[in-house]
């Protein structure tokens, strides 16, 4: 039996540090949409990717795909989104965007999860663990509950 060759996506994902990348001129909404609108015309219009939107974000490391997956691309941002979608460790603002896929398959990215080392972040005193639960530190001195989050260390800077 022969396995039918897997179709490339039709739409790829992008992540955007929104915190870091955005014209603080702009409502956060606004520029989100700006964002989209200016990378899908670029698209549209035929322009090169080199001189698309989204690709000077990702030149300053603030944008980073394409993703074939929306959760491969959120994982980019270093711990889970709050519920103003800003993530629980540096309290930066995320988002995604979808856009039509102009890309070569050999253009996608996939999270490389050898690059990223997950740790155990304490809010209180800022220490780092690599287990799970509550915070060593705070424990050994007396606060024995205190809670950790789960980081995605992608730069190394806890290790
Ligand atoms: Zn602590």
């Amino acid at each position: 039996m022969s396995r039918a060759p897997t179709l490339p996506p039709q739409q790829v994902w992008f992540a955007i540090n929104v915190s870091r990348a955005m014209d603080k001129n702009m409502e956060q909404d606004e520029w989100i949409k700006h964002i989209h609108t200016e990378a899908l015309k670029g698209i549209q219009d035929g322009i090169p990717w080199n001189l698309n939107t989204l690709n000077f974000l990702m030149l300053q490391n603030t944008a980073y795909g394409p993703f074939t997956t929306k959760s491969h691309a959120i994982a980019m941002a270093p711990a889970e989104l709050d519920e103003e979608s800003k993530d629980l460790w540096k309290e930066e603002i995320w988002t995604t965007i979808l856009i039509p896929n102009v890309f070569e398959e050999g253009d996608l990215e996939y999270p490389d999860w050898s690059l990223c080392a997950i740790r155990y972040v304490c809010k209180t005193c800022g220490y780092a663990q690599i287990f799970k639960g509550s915070c060593g530190k705070c424990k050994a001195e007396g606060k024995p509950y205190t809670p950790t989050i789960k980081v995605r260390d992608w730069d190394g800077e806890l290790s």
